[in-house]
Protein backbone atom coordinates (compact mmCIF):
# COMPACT_ATOMS: atom_id res chain seq x y z
CA UNK A 1 0.00 0.00 0.00
CA UNK A 2 3.18 2.63 0.43
CA UNK A 3 3.87 1.87 -2.84
CA UNK A 4 0.70 2.63 -4.48
CA UNK A 5 1.18 5.68 -6.78
CA UNK A 6 -0.05 9.21 -6.16
CA UNK A 7 -3.02 9.47 -8.29
CA UNK A 8 -4.10 6.11 -7.14
CA UNK A 9 -3.78 7.33 -3.77
CA UNK A 10 -5.37 10.63 -4.22
CA UNK A 11 -8.26 8.05 -6.11
CA UNK A 12 -9.17 5.69 -3.54
CA UNK A 13 -8.83 8.84 -0.80
CA UNK A 14 -11.78 10.21 -3.25
CA UNK A 15 -13.35 6.89 -3.32
CA UNK A 16 -13.44 6.06 0.69
CA UNK A 17 -11.76 8.26 3.06
CA UNK A 18 -14.00 11.24 5.04
CA UNK A 19 -11.60 14.28 5.93
CA UNK A 20 -12.68 16.77 8.42
CA UNK A 21 -16.00 18.92 7.74
CA UNK A 22 -15.66 17.27 3.95
CA UNK A 23 -18.61 15.84 1.31
CA UNK A 24 -17.29 12.41 -0.17
CA UNK A 25 -17.54 13.22 -4.20
CA UNK A 26 -16.65 16.67 -3.77
CA UNK A 27 -13.09 16.69 -6.08
CA UNK A 28 -11.89 19.13 -3.36
CA UNK A 29 -7.89 18.33 -3.23
CA UNK A 30 -6.24 16.70 -0.80
CA UNK A 31 -2.16 16.33 -1.03
CA UNK A 32 -0.70 13.77 0.37
CA UNK A 33 1.99 14.30 2.83
CA UNK A 34 5.42 11.55 3.15
CA UNK A 35 7.02 13.18 5.78
CA UNK A 36 7.55 15.99 8.24
CA UNK A 37 10.22 17.58 9.65
CA UNK A 38 10.88 20.62 12.02
CA UNK A 39 8.64 23.24 10.14
CA UNK A 40 8.31 21.28 6.94
CA UNK A 41 5.86 19.34 5.11
CA UNK A 42 6.87 16.64 2.38
CA UNK A 43 4.74 16.18 -0.06
CA UNK A 44 4.50 13.05 -2.33
CA UNK A 45 5.35 15.05 -5.65
CA UNK A 46 8.73 15.85 -3.76
CA UNK A 47 7.39 19.24 -2.55
CA UNK A 48 7.92 21.18 0.62
CA UNK A 49 5.35 22.98 2.76
CA UNK A 50 6.19 25.38 5.16
CA UNK A 51 4.13 25.00 7.81
CA UNK A 52 1.73 27.44 8.87
CA UNK A 53 -0.78 25.29 11.37
CA UNK A 54 0.97 23.17 13.47
CA UNK A 55 -1.62 20.60 12.50
CA UNK A 56 -4.29 22.82 14.24
CA UNK A 57 -2.50 24.50 16.81
CA UNK A 58 -1.09 20.78 18.00
CA UNK A 59 2.68 20.73 16.64
CA UNK A 60 4.30 23.55 19.22
CA UNK A 61 7.74 21.89 18.65
CA UNK A 62 7.55 20.95 14.74
CA UNK A 63 7.87 17.79 13.68
CA UNK A 64 10.12 14.77 13.94
CA UNK A 65 11.57 16.10 17.15
CA UNK A 66 14.49 13.97 18.41
CA UNK A 67 13.48 14.44 21.90
CA UNK A 68 9.79 13.90 21.56
CA UNK A 69 10.45 10.23 19.32
CA UNK A 70 13.12 9.38 21.87
CA UNK A 71 10.74 9.79 24.81
CA UNK A 72 8.05 7.74 22.42
CA UNK A 73 10.27 5.06 21.46
CA UNK A 74 11.52 4.16 24.56
CA UNK A 75 7.66 4.09 25.83
CA UNK A 76 6.72 1.93 23.34
CA UNK A 77 9.39 -0.54 24.29
CA UNK A 78 8.19 -0.64 27.61
CA UNK A 79 4.22 -0.81 27.32
CA UNK A 80 2.29 0.77 25.13
CA UNK A 81 -1.28 0.47 26.57
CA UNK A 82 -2.45 -1.12 29.74
CA UNK A 83 -6.45 -0.17 30.98
CA UNK A 84 -6.56 2.75 33.16
CA UNK A 85 -9.33 0.70 35.96
CA UNK A 86 -7.71 -0.42 39.03
CA UNK A 87 -4.09 0.50 37.46
CA UNK A 88 -2.13 2.85 37.25
CA UNK A 89 1.51 3.72 35.55
CA UNK A 90 4.28 6.37 35.83
CA UNK A 91 3.79 8.47 32.48
CA UNK A 92 0.03 9.04 34.21
CA UNK A 93 0.94 10.46 37.12
CA UNK A 94 3.88 12.19 36.25
CA UNK A 95 1.80 13.98 33.53
CA UNK A 96 -0.92 14.84 36.14
CA UNK A 97 1.65 16.28 38.76
CA UNK A 98 3.16 18.73 36.20
CA UNK A 99 -0.07 19.64 34.86
CA UNK A 100 -1.40 20.31 38.40
CA UNK A 101 2.20 22.19 39.16
CA UNK A 102 1.53 23.92 35.91
CA UNK A 103 -1.52 25.37 36.19
CA UNK A 104 -3.82 27.45 38.95
CA UNK A 105 -3.30 26.23 42.47
CA UNK A 106 -6.88 25.56 43.14
CA UNK A 107 -7.34 22.71 40.30
CA UNK A 108 -6.04 19.53 42.09
CA UNK A 109 -7.00 16.92 40.22
CA UNK A 110 -7.11 15.63 36.47
CA UNK A 111 -9.28 12.69 34.10
CA UNK A 112 -7.36 12.09 31.34
CA UNK A 113 -9.94 11.85 28.27
CA UNK A 114 -9.03 10.68 24.82
CA UNK A 115 -9.76 14.14 22.49
CA UNK A 116 -10.67 17.54 23.55
CA UNK A 117 -14.04 17.06 22.22
CA UNK A 118 -14.24 13.97 25.15
CA UNK A 119 -12.53 16.51 27.94
CA UNK A 120 -15.24 19.03 27.38
CA UNK A 121 -18.15 16.39 27.73
CA UNK A 122 -16.26 15.39 30.81
CA UNK A 123 -16.01 19.08 31.83
CA UNK A 124 -19.90 19.37 31.29
CA UNK A 125 -20.60 16.58 33.22
CA UNK A 126 -18.81 17.19 35.86
CA UNK A 127 -20.19 20.19 36.68
CA UNK A 128 -23.67 18.72 36.16
CA UNK A 129 -22.60 15.97 38.96
CA UNK A 130 -21.43 18.55 40.99
CA UNK A 131 -24.75 20.61 41.64
CA UNK A 132 -26.85 16.97 41.62
CA UNK A 133 -24.41 16.27 45.04
CA UNK A 134 -25.35 19.17 46.21
CA UNK A 135 -28.87 19.12 46.09
CA UNK A 136 -29.72 20.90 42.78
CA UNK A 137 -30.31 18.50 40.38
CA UNK A 138 -32.01 21.36 38.33
CA UNK A 139 -28.71 22.55 36.90
CA UNK A 140 -28.05 20.83 34.04
CA UNK A 141 -28.05 23.77 31.28
CA UNK A 142 -25.04 26.01 30.24
CA UNK A 143 -24.25 29.28 29.66
CA UNK A 144 -21.98 29.98 26.91
CA UNK A 145 -20.44 32.61 24.05
CA UNK A 146 -21.63 33.01 20.38
CA UNK A 147 -18.86 32.43 18.26
CA UNK A 148 -17.20 29.60 20.69
CA UNK A 149 -16.19 25.93 19.59
CA UNK A 150 -15.78 23.42 22.08
CA UNK A 151 -16.14 20.09 19.30
CA UNK A 152 -17.79 18.02 17.97
CA UNK A 153 -19.62 15.28 19.93
CA UNK A 154 -23.27 16.53 21.19
CA UNK A 155 -22.80 18.21 24.39
CA UNK A 156 -19.65 19.72 23.05
CA UNK A 157 -21.54 21.00 20.13
CA UNK A 158 -24.56 22.04 22.41
CA UNK A 159 -22.20 24.82 23.32
CA UNK A 160 -20.65 25.48 19.90
CA UNK A 161 -22.18 28.92 18.02
CA UNK A 162 -25.45 27.90 17.74
CA UNK A 163 -25.14 29.06 13.38
CA UNK A 164 -21.45 27.66 12.46
CA UNK A 165 -22.29 24.69 14.54
CA UNK A 166 -25.87 24.03 12.24
CA UNK A 167 -27.88 23.40 15.66
CA UNK A 168 -30.72 23.60 13.43
CA UNK A 169 -29.72 20.16 11.86
CA UNK A 170 -29.75 18.49 14.96
CA UNK A 171 -32.57 20.34 16.68
CA UNK A 172 -34.14 16.96 18.61
CA UNK A 173 -30.88 16.02 20.10
CA UNK A 174 -28.75 19.21 21.14
CA UNK A 175 -30.04 20.48 24.22
CA UNK A 176 -30.99 24.18 24.31
CA UNK A 177 -28.07 26.38 26.05
CA UNK A 178 -28.18 29.92 26.87
CA UNK A 179 -25.57 31.63 24.15
CA UNK A 180 -24.80 35.35 25.43
CA UNK A 181 -23.47 37.90 22.91
CA UNK A 182 -19.44 37.38 21.98
CA UNK A 183 -17.58 39.84 24.17
CA UNK A 184 -17.37 43.21 22.05
CA UNK A 185 -13.93 44.76 24.35
CA UNK A 186 -10.88 43.72 22.60
CA UNK A 187 -8.05 42.54 23.88
CA UNK A 188 -5.98 45.04 26.04
CA UNK A 189 -9.10 47.09 26.13
CA UNK A 190 -11.24 47.25 29.39
CA UNK A 191 -14.51 45.50 29.82
CA UNK A 192 -17.00 48.30 30.93
CA UNK A 193 -20.26 47.08 32.93
CA UNK A 194 -22.28 47.43 29.44
CA UNK A 195 -19.63 44.77 27.75
CA UNK A 196 -20.69 42.28 30.69
CA UNK A 197 -23.97 43.18 30.85
CA UNK A 198 -25.56 40.55 28.57
CA UNK A 199 -23.51 38.12 30.11
CA UNK A 200 -24.75 39.09 33.73
CA UNK A 201 -28.34 39.23 32.36
CA UNK A 202 -28.10 35.66 31.50
CA UNK A 203 -26.65 34.49 35.14
CA UNK A 204 -28.82 36.27 36.79
CA UNK A 205 -32.11 35.32 34.98
CA UNK A 206 -31.33 31.60 34.39
CA UNK A 207 -28.74 30.80 37.38
CA UNK A 208 -30.71 28.15 38.45
CA UNK A 209 -30.73 26.42 35.57
CA UNK A 210 -27.39 26.77 34.95
CA UNK A 211 -24.69 24.40 35.55
CA UNK A 212 -21.30 26.04 34.39
CA UNK A 213 -20.43 28.87 32.53
CA UNK A 214 -17.84 27.48 29.27
CA UNK A 215 -15.59 29.70 27.39
CA UNK A 216 -12.45 29.91 25.82
CA UNK A 217 -10.02 32.28 27.46
CA UNK A 218 -9.20 35.12 25.65
CA UNK A 219 -9.00 33.47 22.13
CA UNK A 220 -12.38 32.33 20.48
CA UNK A 221 -11.05 29.75 17.92
CA UNK A 222 -12.15 27.59 15.21
CA UNK A 223 -15.36 30.00 15.99
CA UNK A 224 -13.97 33.14 14.39
CA UNK A 225 -10.27 33.70 15.88
CA UNK A 226 -11.57 36.58 17.88
CA UNK A 227 -9.15 37.80 20.75
CA UNK A 228 -11.52 39.74 23.79
CA UNK A 229 -10.46 41.69 26.83
CA UNK A 230 -8.92 39.31 29.93
CA UNK A 231 -10.72 41.92 32.28
CA UNK A 232 -14.16 40.04 30.57
CA UNK A 233 -12.90 36.68 32.31
CA UNK A 234 -12.39 38.51 35.91
CA UNK A 235 -15.89 40.09 35.04
CA UNK A 236 -17.36 36.51 34.51
CA UNK A 237 -15.32 34.61 37.20
CA UNK A 238 -17.19 37.60 40.25
CA UNK A 239 -20.63 37.23 38.68
CA UNK A 240 -19.99 33.20 38.45
CA UNK A 241 -19.32 33.65 42.01
CA UNK A 242 -22.22 35.51 42.77
CA UNK A 243 -24.74 33.49 40.99
CA UNK A 244 -23.39 30.10 42.27
CA UNK A 245 -22.74 28.87 39.08
CA UNK A 246 -18.91 26.98 37.81
CA UNK A 247 -16.69 28.26 35.34
CA UNK A 248 -15.34 26.22 32.85
CA UNK A 249 -12.16 27.18 30.99
CA UNK A 250 -11.53 25.69 27.76
CA UNK A 251 -7.93 25.93 26.99
CA UNK A 252 -7.61 22.96 24.47
CA UNK A 253 -6.39 25.52 21.49
CA UNK A 254 -5.12 28.31 23.85
CA UNK A 255 -3.18 26.26 26.24
CA UNK A 256 0.75 25.47 26.67
CA UNK A 257 1.70 29.13 25.15
CA UNK A 258 0.37 30.01 22.31
CA UNK A 259 -1.07 33.07 23.18
CA UNK A 260 2.20 34.15 24.90
CA UNK A 261 1.46 32.99 28.48
CA UNK A 262 0.95 29.31 29.28
CA UNK A 263 -1.99 29.42 29.69
CA UNK A 264 -4.70 31.80 28.40
CA UNK A 265 -6.39 32.01 31.94
CA UNK A 266 -3.04 33.72 33.26
CA UNK A 267 -3.97 36.89 31.57
CA UNK A 268 -6.96 37.90 33.66
CA UNK A 269 -5.48 36.01 36.44
CA UNK A 270 -7.98 34.28 37.69
CA UNK A 271 -8.44 30.10 37.82
CA UNK A 272 -11.45 28.20 36.72
CA UNK A 273 -13.89 25.45 38.78
CA UNK A 274 -12.87 23.44 35.50
CA UNK A 275 -9.88 23.88 32.90
CA UNK A 276 -9.96 21.26 29.56
CA UNK A 277 -6.83 20.67 28.00
CA UNK A 278 -5.82 19.18 24.74
CA UNK A 279 -4.12 19.75 21.44
CA UNK A 280 -0.62 21.00 22.08
CA UNK A 281 -0.64 18.67 25.59
CA UNK A 282 1.47 15.92 23.65
CA UNK A 283 3.12 18.61 21.04
CA UNK A 284 0.94 17.09 18.13
CA UNK A 285 2.27 13.27 18.29
CA UNK A 286 -1.00 11.52 19.82
CA UNK A 287 -4.55 12.24 20.60
CA UNK A 288 -4.75 13.03 24.72
CA UNK A 289 -6.70 15.62 26.36
CA UNK A 290 -6.98 16.24 30.25
CA UNK A 291 -10.04 17.86 32.75
CA UNK A 292 -8.85 19.42 35.61
CA UNK A 293 -10.73 20.36 38.40
CA UNK A 294 -10.93 21.58 41.88
CA UNK A 295 -10.42 19.80 45.23
CA UNK A 296 -13.83 21.27 45.97
CA UNK A 297 -15.50 19.96 42.45
CA UNK A 298 -13.87 16.32 43.17
CA UNK A 299 -14.74 15.98 46.75
CA UNK A 300 -18.16 16.55 46.34
CA UNK A 301 -18.71 14.36 43.35
CA UNK A 302 -17.03 11.58 44.94
CA UNK A 303 -19.00 12.07 48.21
CA UNK A 304 -22.15 12.83 47.15
CA UNK A 305 -24.76 10.34 45.04
CA UNK A 306 -24.13 8.22 43.05
CA UNK A 307 -20.57 8.42 44.53
CA UNK A 308 -18.69 8.24 41.85
CA UNK A 309 -17.37 10.01 38.74
CA UNK A 310 -19.55 8.49 35.10
CA UNK A 311 -17.21 8.42 32.68
CA UNK A 312 -14.22 6.07 31.75
CA UNK A 313 -12.73 6.25 28.59
CA UNK A 314 -11.22 2.31 26.99
CA UNK A 315 -8.41 4.48 25.99
CA UNK A 316 -7.96 6.48 29.21
CA UNK A 317 -4.37 7.90 29.95
CA UNK A 318 -2.54 5.82 27.23
CA UNK A 319 0.80 5.48 28.66
CA UNK A 320 2.20 6.40 24.41
CA UNK A 321 0.15 9.88 24.74
CA UNK A 322 1.06 10.42 28.44
CA UNK A 323 4.98 10.02 27.47
CA UNK A 324 4.37 12.15 24.28
CA UNK A 325 3.24 15.01 26.94
CA UNK A 326 6.14 14.72 29.47
CA UNK A 327 8.47 14.79 26.60
CA UNK A 328 6.43 18.29 25.50
CA UNK A 329 6.65 19.72 28.66
CA UNK A 330 9.77 18.86 28.87
CA UNK A 331 10.67 20.58 25.67
CA UNK A 332 8.63 23.50 26.68
CA UNK A 333 10.96 23.94 29.58
CA UNK A 334 14.37 23.41 28.18
CA UNK A 335 13.23 25.71 25.09
CA UNK A 336 12.81 29.95 25.09
CA UNK A 337 9.31 29.14 23.81
CA UNK A 338 8.29 32.76 25.45
CA UNK A 339 10.52 34.35 23.51
CA UNK A 340 9.72 32.71 20.30
CA UNK A 341 6.26 33.13 20.71
CA UNK A 342 6.87 36.90 21.33
CA UNK A 343 9.08 36.72 18.38
CA UNK A 344 6.73 35.52 16.32
CA UNK A 345 3.98 37.88 17.48
CA UNK A 346 6.40 40.91 15.82
CA UNK A 347 6.94 38.53 13.02
CA UNK A 348 3.34 38.17 12.48
CA UNK A 349 2.53 41.81 12.95
CA UNK A 350 5.19 42.96 10.80
CA UNK A 351 4.25 40.57 7.73
CA UNK A 352 0.60 40.40 7.95
CA UNK A 353 0.76 44.57 8.22
CA UNK A 354 0.50 45.48 4.75
CA UNK A 355 -2.98 43.55 4.61
CA UNK A 356 -4.65 46.21 6.54
CA UNK A 357 -4.27 48.60 3.48
CA UNK A 358 -6.73 46.09 0.97
CA UNK A 359 -10.12 46.93 0.29
CA UNK A 360 -11.13 42.61 0.62
CA UNK A 361 -9.53 42.84 4.86
CA UNK A 362 -11.75 43.59 7.40
CA UNK A 363 -9.48 43.25 10.22
CA UNK A 364 -5.73 42.27 11.25
CA UNK A 365 -4.83 41.34 14.21
CA UNK A 366 -2.20 38.95 15.75
CA UNK A 367 -1.83 37.91 19.52
CA UNK A 368 1.37 35.54 20.63
CA UNK A 369 1.77 33.17 17.25
CA UNK A 370 -1.66 33.71 15.82
CA UNK A 371 -2.05 35.57 13.45
CA UNK A 372 -5.04 36.17 12.04
CA UNK A 373 -6.51 38.43 8.38
CA UNK A 374 -10.23 38.24 8.74
CA UNK A 375 -11.70 39.15 5.38
CA UNK A 376 -15.25 40.80 4.35
CA UNK A 377 -15.95 37.91 2.58
CA UNK A 378 -15.61 34.08 2.67
CA UNK A 379 -13.25 32.89 0.53
CA UNK A 380 -13.29 29.70 -1.58
CA UNK A 381 -10.97 27.19 -0.38
CA UNK A 382 -10.52 25.16 -3.83
CA UNK A 383 -9.07 28.24 -5.85
CA UNK A 384 -7.31 29.54 -2.41
CA UNK A 385 -5.57 25.90 -1.03
CA UNK A 386 -3.57 25.32 -4.00
CA UNK A 387 -2.23 28.74 -4.59
CA UNK A 388 -0.96 28.39 -0.80
CA UNK A 389 0.51 24.84 -1.75
CA UNK A 390 2.47 26.61 -5.51
CA UNK A 391 3.43 29.49 -2.55
CA UNK A 392 5.35 26.47 -1.03
CA UNK A 393 2.92 27.37 2.76
CA UNK A 394 0.40 25.04 4.11
CA UNK A 395 -2.20 27.14 5.42
CA UNK A 396 -5.94 26.49 5.68
CA UNK A 397 -8.22 29.64 5.73
CA UNK A 398 -12.11 28.98 6.77
CA UNK A 399 -15.01 30.99 5.97
CA UNK A 400 -13.55 34.70 6.15
CA UNK A 401 -10.34 33.92 7.67
CA UNK A 402 -7.18 33.25 6.91
CA UNK A 403 -4.76 32.84 10.13
CA UNK A 404 -1.26 31.91 10.90
CA UNK A 405 -0.37 29.64 13.99
CA UNK A 406 3.35 28.47 13.27
CA UNK A 407 5.55 25.76 15.39
CA UNK A 408 7.03 27.85 18.21
CA UNK A 409 10.15 26.68 16.05
CA UNK A 410 9.64 28.74 13.63
CA UNK A 411 12.85 30.96 11.89
CA UNK A 412 12.51 34.63 10.94
CA UNK A 413 12.99 33.51 7.15
CA UNK A 414 10.33 30.79 6.94
CA UNK A 415 7.90 33.42 9.26
CA UNK A 416 8.27 35.59 6.55
CA UNK A 417 7.49 33.07 3.44
CA UNK A 418 4.27 32.65 5.14
CA UNK A 419 3.36 35.88 5.85
CA UNK A 420 4.43 36.75 2.24
CA UNK A 421 2.27 34.37 0.72
CA UNK A 422 -0.29 35.23 3.08
CA UNK A 423 0.02 39.11 1.96
CA UNK A 424 0.49 38.39 -2.01
CA UNK A 425 -2.66 36.36 -2.27
CA UNK A 426 -5.04 38.61 -0.22
CA UNK A 427 -3.80 41.39 -2.17
CA UNK A 428 -5.17 39.30 -5.51
CA UNK A 429 -8.14 38.98 -3.93
CA UNK A 430 -8.85 42.91 -3.92
C1 LIG B 1 -10.15 21.66 18.91
C2 LIG B 1 -10.94 22.13 20.05
C3 LIG B 1 -11.83 21.28 20.74
C4 LIG B 1 -12.06 19.86 20.31
O1 LIG B 1 -10.91 19.06 20.38
P1 LIG B 1 -10.83 17.68 19.55
O2 LIG B 1 -9.55 17.08 19.98
O3 LIG B 1 -10.85 18.08 18.09
O4 LIG B 1 -12.02 16.87 19.92
C5 LIG B 1 -12.50 21.79 21.82
N1 LIG B 1 -12.35 23.07 22.22
C6 LIG B 1 -11.50 23.92 21.58
C7 LIG B 1 -11.35 25.31 22.09
C8 LIG B 1 -10.79 23.50 20.47
O5 LIG B 1 -9.99 24.34 19.82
Amino acid sequence: MHNVSEQKLIALDHAHVWHPYSAMGSGQPVYPVVSATGVRLTLADGRELIDGMSSWWCAIHGYNHPVMNHALRAQMENMAHVMFGGLTHPPAVELAQQLVSLTPASLQTVFFADSGSVAVEVAMKMAIQYWHAKGQPGKQHFATLRHGYHGDTFAAMSVCDPVTGMHTLFSDVLTRQFFVDTPQCRFGEPCTDAHIAPLAKTLEAEHQHIAALILEPVVQGAGGMRFYSADYLKKAHALCHEHGVLLIFDEIATGFGRTGKLFACEHANIAPDILCLGKALTGGYLTLAATLTSNNVAETISTGKPGLFMHGPTFMANPLACAAGLASLQLLRDTPWQQNVQRIAHGLEAGLAPCRAFESVADVRVLGAIGVVELHHPVEMETLQPRFVDAGVWVRPFGKLIYLMPPFIINEDDLATLTRAVTSIVADLS
